[in-house]
């Protein structure tokens, strides 16, 4: 393919060094071109807007602005055109095309096939968004910018060619798209089940391999040194992951919703787990995290509903909020002793939570933490412990019994509401804030005691709904059990 293309490109030159062939080309219709078949779109040799080999003319009908300079024009969409094999004009009304616009052709479902022609330099953000149809990509000498996910969602691209003579990109035989020294991998053919990573890459660009339907493994060599955003995400397919780099960081999105990988060996060199790394991740059952992991991001391990092992690196001082909402399977967490918050969030909806450990030096636990925890037991807050946000426990329904420390200050709105087992609570006397209903149970089987002997000034009105309440004075300790004075 590749020598082919060369020697199409020679041919191209060779044809083009004949001026009389661009008068004909441009200004008389080729005899011959009713009778030459058409060539396979990527076998065109585009020379003034009309194939050398075949004759077949640029598209027709396409919109245009003419840009600031007055001198050239931006193609900005498919106006009155037609053509699925889409060929853009080098030239329109004299001066040349040098861009392609925004969104130009944002999905466009029809398009298989496009020419980018000399004189356009640049292809500006999203220009060939979601085109689900595009399956073949030419891009001239000249394209020397690409815009921020031009191929979005154009999941069956299945070659990108670039001239030879473009200084800023390359391609190879399985139509990948690199920079120029293929050091940094642009954009893998969405068609492709496998693919190698060439050594020469050294980065793997945004969403290069972004939402491939039929990729199923993939090695990232040791080679490779760093990873921009998504690589993988939206690979649904993908079962088989190794990785041989010695990457630092999982960046943002990097695997979210690759729904069937099941495995993943992290490098032992990793610090950071970006937000929403492993979001999605629906059969991911086990995943080991380093020691060197210090920062793990928001939602990065959400919705890994089949995730029933996780041990946190004793050295992560950063958990971001979300981090594990919905882990389905999750039984058992042990939070490192760095960490003195636990984000808004965190283990919300984790259904089968049985066991939390807290750190010592714990001093928050945030909005909606534990939410949805139905089947957390035995929960034992460290003496450091000062707010527990809103919504933080409730619907924990196996919560019997809770002692809260007395360096507690504030306990959030809703925070212990619809705990339907917790039979007995007492509220220190350094507590100076209680939102409403943060105690709650319609089986009104809560005894709760206070060491206030009436309600403070920052609790709401509304703090408890129906619970016994005993303030000082109303109860005692039994053999360390608080008791109602009869
Ligand atoms: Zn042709």
């Amino acid at each position: 393919m590749k020598r082919l293309l060369v020697v199409l490109f020679v041919f191209a030159l060779v044809v083009c060094s004949f001026s009389a062939c661009k008068a004909q080309t441009k200004t008389e219709k080729n005899p011959q071109e009713d009778s030459v078949p058409k060539c396979d779109f990527e076998k065109h040799v585009i020379q003034n807007d009309a194939c050398t080999l075949c004759g077949v003319k640029a598209s027709t009908g396409l919109k245009f602005k003419l840009n600031k300079d007055g001198q050239s024009y931006t193609v900005t969409g498919m106006g009155s055109c037609k053509d699925t094999e889409l060929i853009i004009p080098s030239v329109n009304a004299g001066k040349p095309v040098t861009e392609i616009g925004k969104k130009a052709f944002y999905e466009k479902a029809e398009l298989t096939a496009v020419y980018v022609p000399e004189n356009v330099t640049a292809i500006a953000d999203n220009a060939f968004y979601m085109c689900r149809a595009l399956s073949t990509v030419m891009l001239s000498e000249t394209v020397e910018t690409l815009g921020k996910d031009v191929f979005m969602h154009s999941i069956n691209i299945n070659a990108v060619t670039v001239s030879p003579d473009n200084p800023a990109f390359s391609s190879d035989e399985n139509g990948a798209l690199y920079n120029k020294d293929k050091t940094k991998l642009i954009l893998v053919p969405g068609t492709k089940a496998e693919f190698e990573i060439p050594a020469s890459v050294t980065t793997l660009g945004n969403s290069c391999f972004g939402r491939s339907r039929v990729l199923t493994s993939i090695v990232i060599p040791e080679t490779v040194t760093a990873m921009e955003d998504g690589v993988f995400n939206d690979c649904r397919v993908l079962q088989s992951m190794r990785i041989e780099a010695q990457l630092t960081e999982i960046p943002y999105m990097t695997f979210s919703l690759c729904e069937q990988l099941r495995e993943i060996v992290l490098p032992e060199t990793l610090t950071k787990i970006d937000k929403h790394a492993f979001d999605w991740c629906l059969q991911l059952q086990e995943i080991h995290l380093p020691e060197s992991v210090v920062s793990i991001g928001y939602c990065a391990f959400r919705n890994c509903t089949s995730l029933w092992s996780v041990d946190l690196p004793k050295g992560l001082t950063e958990l971001g909020e979300s981090a594990f909402t919905s882990c389905e399977k999750l039984g058992k967490i042990e939070i490192p002793e760095a960490i003195t918050d636990i984000p808004a969030g965190a283990f919300s909806d984790c259904n089968n939570l049985v066991k939390v450990v807290f750190p010592t030096k714990l001093t928050s636990i945030g909005d909606h933490a534990f939410f949805q925890c139905p089947r957390l037991e035995n929960v034992v807050f460290p003496d450091t412990l000062t707010s527990i946000g809103r919504y933080a426990f409730y619907g924990s329904d196996c919560l019997g019994s809770l002692v809260f420390p007395a360096s507690l200050k504030s306990i959030g709105a809703n925070a212990f509401d619809s705990c339907h087992k917790l039979d007995s609570v007492v509220i220190p006397s350094n507590v100076e804030s209680i939102g409403n209903r943060a105690f709650c149970d319609p089986m009104f089987n809560m005894n709760i005691f206070v060491e206030a002997e009436s309600k403070p000034e920052g609790w709401e009105t509304k703090w408890h709904y129906g619970q016994r309440v005993y303030w000082a004075g109303q109860w005692r300790y039994v053999n360390g059990v608080p008791k109602p004075k009869s």
